[in-house]
């Protein structure tokens, strides 16, 4: 695929700069016995890691589905980029351990100008790294370029303090390196949990962007014969691979033939505009006799008493089969949902206690913003 070849082409793009990093700053630091710039150094070292994690993730995510796994495993990026959080964390408590045993060690490094100009040189390279990174990651929306991106920018933070110190205690011969390290290190860490904490939720799984959710359903309700879009649910395995379903209403003296045509033109413009897999269910409009007009105002006026049933949708009164049935959607805000149904429920049999009543909670996957 392409996106993972451009993926793979910028960690390389990253691998690279950092092991020039890498070198640079090992010299620097034993010609100028620095512990801070040679944990500066080994912190880079763990980016160009984490570059090579990201290309084995993106290896693994471009798998065709298998018979093991027929949604693909595009979701094997998230697990990468929690390991990547992990890579940092590491960092950030050796950065934090490092800075400790100069401190009560006492080392006094010595510094010339050249080790100034390498470490700030090193800077610009690594935050350039690091915005290079983060374009690329949101070009190709990949979360482990993206975290190796923010993990760029947080080290650049760690060398400035490290050329702070260093400048401090070359012209006061005060030696500050080992606190600045340490509350870098701190900064390191809590980047390490906000990175961990996303991708985390992404494994979890996620509400669907309000956005693309609407733009689908916007589409959606303009097929011929769609007279209301409900219930979209989409599932992603990774980028632009969407497994979703819909319901959506139609006239109830719609033949299968013509059912048939809408779905398909449904499925179509899913597949080719949005990456997704679409399965459409259906449900039948009628509020067409008086009877069942009464009906459906009566219920609407009994839900709007509950203002957090977000929506009321697939109506349908059977006055033959004498079965009344609808769906609500509660608000996620809600803390009782179950009572709010169980009252609703009760609400409309003791209206029509000769009926059957099937009402279904529906969850609000995407219907809010
Ligand atoms: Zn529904």
């Amino acid at each position: 695929m392409k996106r993972d070849g451009e993926i793979i082409k910028t960690s390389f793009v990253g691998i690279a700069g950092n092991i020039l990093l890498v070198a640079g700053k090992i010299v620097v630091g034993l010609l100028a016995s620095s512990i801070s710039i040679i944990t500066d150094a080994v912190n880079n070292l763990t980016d160009a890691m984490s570059s090579i994690v990201t290309i084995v993730g993106t290896k693994l995510s471009g798998k065709k589905p298998d018979k093991k796994h027929p949604y693909g495993h595009g979701r094997t990026e998230f697990i990468t980029s929690a390991l990547i959080a992990m890579i940092i964390f590491v960092a950030g408590a050796l950065a934090i351990y490092e800075s400790v045993v100069s401190l009560i060690d006492g080392e006094q490094p010595a510094y010339d100008v050249y080790s100034f100009v390498i470490v700030s040189l090193a800077i610009v390279v690594k935050i350039a790294l690091g915005l290079y990174f983060r374009l690329r990651g949101n070009k190709l929306s990949s979360d482990a370029l993206r975290a190796s991106g923010t993990d760029a920018l947080m080290d650049s933070i760690l060398s400035f303090g490290t050329l702070v110190g260093a400048l401090i205690s070359y012209l006061t011969g005060v030696h500050l390196e080992g606190y600045i390290g340490i509350v870098i290190g701190l900064l390191i860490i809590k980047s390490s949990i906000d990175v961990f904490r996303e991708s985390a939720s992404k494994i979890i799984g996620e509400r669907t962007d309000a956005a693309f959710a609407k733009n689908m359903v916007d589409d959606i309700a303009k097929v011929p014969g769609v007279l209301g879009v409900y219930d979209l649910i989409i599932n992603n395995y990774g980028a632009d691979r969407n497994i979703a379903s819909v319901h959506v209403e139609v006239a109830d003296d719609m033949t299968a033939k013509e059912i048939q045509a809408m779905e398909r033109s449904i499925g179509y413009i899913c597949y080719e505009k949005f990456g997704t897999i679409m399965t459409v269910g259906v449900y039948a409009k009628n509020d067409e006799t008086e009877g069942q007009k009464m009906i459906k105002e009566k219920i609407l006026s009994i839900v709007k008493d509950y203002p957090e049933i977000l929506q009321t949708h697939g109506f349908y009164a059977d006055e033959e089969r004498r079965v009344i049935s609808l769906d609500i959607v509660i608000s996620f805000d809600c803390k009782t949902p179950d009572k709010t149904y169980k009252e609703v429920c009760e609400k409309v049999s003791a209206a029509y206690p000769d009926y059957t009543i099937q009402i279904v909670i529906d969850n609000d996957f995407s219907l809010s913003e």
